[in-house]
């Protein structure tokens, strides 16, 4: 991976180990990714890649259809819904995905996130819908009505998708990363309310 990536790659790395150690995201499932500053090109975790395994050489670059552009790995399946997000959500620059299990919990059997504090009703934009998707990787036909929620509430920064788990959007990993974590703390709360 070129120099210029490692940063970011250090990022992603920080991230999806913190998320492993917090166990919000167990064995080889979820993914995350950043937008390469001012190119049409993503960073995106490979498949079968668990997220305390995630550094340089676990990691690909692709554009935002997924095809390969450096790296020696598959990208994640759920690359595609990444690069879909990059191209119709101008700021957000990361996205988070991880099954964390009170947020994939609460989506079995409710169609919003309930907000159980001012503060992360305000950090997460005051909406969190739930997709059913129907699918352990979300199908493309399903994009335009994620894609729809950015554009009709544009202080939305996070989704819910049932029986499947969480997706934060934001300016960098960290920010993202932050979300999720909040999506999460929010959804404990609830459940124990
Ligand atoms: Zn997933």
């Amino acid at each position: 991976m070129k120099p210029e990536y490692e940063k970011l790659a250090a990022e992603l790395a920080e991230a999806a180990g913190k998320f492993y150690r917090l166990r919000y995201q167990m064995s080889n499932g979820g993914n995350l990714s950043v937008r390469i500053p001012g190119r049409s090109l993503m960073m995106v975790k490979g498949t079968d890649v668990a997220f305390d395994e995630v550094c340089s050489r676990t990691l690909v670059i692709t554009d935002f259809d997924g095809n390969i552009v450096e790296g020696d790995i598959k990208p994640s399946k759920e690359a595609l819904l990444h690069g879909a997000i990059y191209r119709a959500v101008p700021w957000a620059n990361a996205v988070m995905h991880c099954h964390s299990p009170y947020a994939t919990a609460w989506a079995a059997n409710h169609d919003l996130l309930t907000f159980a504090t001012h503060h992360s009703e305000m950090k997460l934009g005051g909406y969190v819908p739930v997709f059913d998707t129907h699918s352990y990787a979300v199908p493309k036909e399903y994009f335009p009505e994620i894609l729809k929620l950015f554009e009709e509430r544009p202080e939305a920064k996070a989704f819910l998708l049932r029986a499947h788990g969480q997706v934060t959007l934001g300016k960098d990993m960290r920010e993202a990363a932050y979300l999720a974590e909040q999506v999460e703390e929010t959804a404990q709360i609830a459940a124990l309310r």
